[in-house]
C-alpha cells in the first residue's frame, strides 16, 4: 500500500513529528469523515499524548449528515473535540478557530499572566496521505498554494502562517501512515480513493464496494442507478448498472471493468450521495 512506511522510517517519523509537536498549543488531526476510524493513525495518541487536539473530519461535504451526528456524539461521550470540515471551501474554519481558542484558554492566560502579550498560539495538521491537509492549509493561508508531497513525515522548512484571532499554523503538516495491515481499512481507503486501486482489480474493489452500499446506502444506490437491489447478489447488482449505462461489450456481455470504474468514480464523486462507510460501533478496528 505505501511502501515508504517501514519500521525504522515510522520510528523517525515519530520522533520528527514529536519535536515540532512540542513547538505548538494545539493540534490538528484530519481524518476523512466518510471514514472516520480507517483514516486515523493507529499510534496518534501516542504521538499527540496529552496535547490539546482537534479532530477535523474533513471532506464532510461528501459524507452523510445523519451519520456525521453519531459520529459527532460518540467523539463527544469520550471528550473528544471535533469539527466538521469542508476544507475546499472553507466551511469549517471559523468554528475551528473559535474552538482553538477556547482549547488554549489557559495557555493563553498564562501567557498574559507572565505579561506576555499578543503571542501567537501555534497549530499544526497532522494526517494520513489524502484526507486533504495541504488543501486546508491552503483555506487557513487564504491562498491557492502548491501540492504538499506525500513523503512522510517533515520537511525541515518550516514556517509559521498567520491565520485568523492570532492563530498561527505552520507550514508543512505531519504525514502519517494508515493501518495497512488491517484489510478492512485498506479497502476503506481504496473505496474512497486515497490509495490507488492497484491493492485490487477494479471489478473485485467496485463488487466489495456495492456491497459495502447495499448495508449502508441502499436507498441511493436504487435512486442513482434506478434499480432495486432487494435479494439481489452484488455481482447482479452490477451487471444491471452496467447494462443501464451501456457498458456493453461484443455480444453483449458486460463491460465489468468499465462498470466498475464507473460505480468507483461517481462514489468518490459524491455522485451516488453523501455517503459513510463506518459507524462508531465498528471501532473495533482499533481493538
Ligand atoms: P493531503 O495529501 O492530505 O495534503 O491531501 P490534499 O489536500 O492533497 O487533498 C487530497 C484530495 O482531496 C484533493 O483532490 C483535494 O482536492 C480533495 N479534498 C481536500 N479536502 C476536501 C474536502 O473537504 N472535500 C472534498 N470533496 N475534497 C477535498
Amino acid at each position: 500500500m505505501n511502501i515508504n512506511w517501514y519500521p525504522g522510517h515510522m520510528k523517525k517519523t515519530k520522533e520528527s513529528l514529536q519535536k515540532n509537536i512540542s513547538m505548538v498549543e494545539i493540534v490538528y488531526e484530519l481524518l476523512d469523515a466518510r471514514i472516520p476510524l480507517s483514516s486515523q493513525n493507529p499510534i496518534v495518541d501516542e504521538i499527540v499524548k496529552d496535547k490539546p487536539r482537534i479532530k477535523i473530519l474533513n471532506k464532510s461535504d461528501l459524507s452523510n449528515d445523519k451519520y456525521n451526528k453519531i459520529w459527532k456524539d460518540y467523539y463527544q461521550t469520550k471528550e473528544i473535540s471535533t469539527i466538521f470540515m469542508n476544507s475546499m471551501s472553507g466551511k469549517g474554519i471559523d468554528k475551528l478557530i473559535s474552538l482553538s481558542l477556547e482549547k488554549t484558554k489557559d495557555k493563553r492566560n498564562s501567557y498574559l499572566k507572565k505579561g506576555v502579550k499578543n503571542k501567537p498560539i501555534k497549530a499544526m495538521i497532522l494526517g494520513i496521505p489524502n484526507v486533504g491537509k495541504s488543501t486546508l492549509i491552503n483555506s487557513l493561508a487564504g491562498k491557492k498554494g502548491a501540492k504538499i508531497g506525500n513523503k512522510p513525515g517533515i520537511t525541515k522548512m518550516n514556517q509559521w502562517i498567520k491565520t485568523k484571532k492570532g492563530l498561527e499554523l505552520l507550514d508543512t503538516p505531519g504525514i502519517l501512515w494508515p493501518k495497512f495491515e488491517d484489510e478492512k481499512v485498506g479497502l476503506n481507503l481504496a473505496f474512497v480513493g486515497s490509495i490507488k486501486d492497484e491493492i485490487l482489480d477494479v471489478e473485485t474493489l467496485a463488487l466489495k464496494l456495492i456491497k459495502k452500499l447495499i448495508k449502508f446506502a441502499s436507498s441511493n444506490l436504487e435512486n442513482r442507478y434506478s434499480i432495486s437491489t432487494e435479494n439481489k447478489s452484488s455481482l447482479e447488482i452490477m451487471e444491471e448498472i452496467g447494462s443501464k449505462r451501456g457498458c456493453i461489450i461484443k455480444g453483449g456481455l458486460i463491460d465489468y471493468t468499465k462498470v466498475s470504474t464507473i460505480i468507483l468514480d461517481e462514489f468518490r464523486k459524491g455522485k451516488i450521495g453523501n455517503i459513510t462507510l463506518e459507524l462508531p460501533e465498528e471501532s473495533d478496528i482499533y481493538d
